[in-house]
């Protein structure tokens, strides 16, 4: 069996080892601590000027989080992506409040601003202003912003981004993780960077990291005694953790070099098969970090589709992904409404992701590329 191609595998740039070893050697094996601040400082600094960052367990810790800092509560409303992975909705869930799906559009594959406004309208018709917006960059590519933040201030629902695949992505030349009233990062360890697992939460409000990191550490008052009047969580960052991610923003800027790389090499290499199609950067405005290499098939029974090519690759030991199932097709999410034309049912059906790990060798892309390219000629042949 051939050695096998991870879609997407932790790369170390090398100076993490040293943080870490500096976290052993001061004994800091703590929730909280140096590196905990550290990354923190290093995380905004990479936002821009106004951005608070307070880092904790996973990316969806920080979107339960963000939730509960919006002040949503059991039976409100909270408009999510429908194509995401199911991490963006389940904190609705756990607070009791119920999800209403808006579909993608064609462009970028993420929230479509004319079924957001048409759910948004809606929702009020129907007697509820939904609490909070819950939009994605998938695969590294930005939403349509511009379009979404208007509508969010014109009906006043805020606007939670997660950004949680799109660290190094800009839109109109700022970054994402900036646009939301609230946003979130995860650093498991599938994504751009890794921490082995946790997350950030972001916002220009101070007051709200703040919030979030009070929350994070049990609620606990200020008093020498445990004393608390909130409920609280356990969802900070380890100290051990932190220290591999101050290491990895070291290098987050090879780490989009690398995978926008992976990118343009795949698409050069295949455009001479004219049924693939690549998730596109719309024009200037877009910059994708190419978290992964999304590409999308014919829906035809008599040409090769995506779960073929899956397949193929398999055989090969090579690891590739359908595109996220929309929630609104999920057995848990599918009795809540869902505001949409078919789009994303119509990209998760043609989809697959294709392995785009920073650390890919020349040698492992270009034996992908020759597996996919051999399911085409065999086809020719029969
Ligand atoms: C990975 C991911 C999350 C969850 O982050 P974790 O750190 O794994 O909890 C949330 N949303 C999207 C879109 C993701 O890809």
């Amino acid at each position: 069996m051939n050695k096998k191609i991870w879609l997407s595998s932790p790369h170390m740039g090398g100076s993490e080892f040293l943080y870490v070893k500096n976290t052993f050697d001061t004994n800091w094996i703590a929730p909280l601590g140096p590196h905990v601040d550290g990354f923190e400082q290093d995380l905004a600094n990479y936002m821009g000027e106004k951005t608070h960052v307070a880092a904790l367990s996973s990316g969806t810790a920080s979107l339960h989080l963000a939730l509960i800092i919006l002040g949503v509560q059991a039976g409100d409303e909270v408009i999510c992506q429908s194509f995401t992975f199911a991490a963006s909705a389940n904190p609705i869930m756990y607070l009791g409040a119920t999800p209403v799906f808006v579909d993608s559009e064609e462009l970028t594959w993420n929230m479509s601003p004319e079924f957001l406004e048409l759910a948004i309208q809606d929702r009020i018709a129907k007697g509820k202003l939904p609490k909070a917006i819950i939009v994605v960059h998938l695969y590294g590519m930005p939403a349509q912003m511009d379009c979404i933040m208007e509508i969010s201030k014109k009906y006043n629902v805020p606007v939670i981004e997660d950004a949680a695949e799109a660290l190094g992505s800009t839109y109109k030349g700022k970054k994402a993780g900036t646009f939301g009233d609230i946003s979130i990062l995860s650093f498991n360890g599938n994504k751009i960077i890794t921490t082995s697992g946790g997350g950030a939460m972001i916002s220009n409000n101070e007051k709200w990291t703040t919030k979030a990191k009070f929350l994070a550490t049990q609620a606990r008052d200020t008093a020498p005694h445990y004393q608390h009047s909130h409920v609280g969580y356990n969802y900070r960052m380890s100290n051990v953790c932190a220290s591999i991610g101050r290491g990895q923003m070291e290098v987050l800027p090879l780490r989009v070099y690398q995978r926008r790389k992976n990118f343009t090499y795949y698409k050069r290499m295949l455009t001479g098969i004219s049924e693939i199609e690549f998730q596109k950067e719309p024009n200037e405005d877009y910059f994708s970090n190419r978290w992964l290499t999304a590409i999308l098939l014919p829906e035809d029974e008599n040409k090769i589709t995506s779960e073929q090519i899956r397949l193929a690759l398999e055989k090969e030991n090579i690891e590739s992904r359908p595109l996220w199932k929309p929630m609104h097709m999920q057995p848990i999410f599918a009795s809540f409404d869902f505001y949409g034309d078919g789009t994303s049912e119509n990209l998760f059906k043609r989809g697959l992701c294709l392995p785009s790990g920073s650390n890919l060798s020349e040698y492992e892309i270009r034996s992908v590329i020759k597996k996919i390219k051999s399911c085409f000629t065999l086809s020719l042949v029969e």
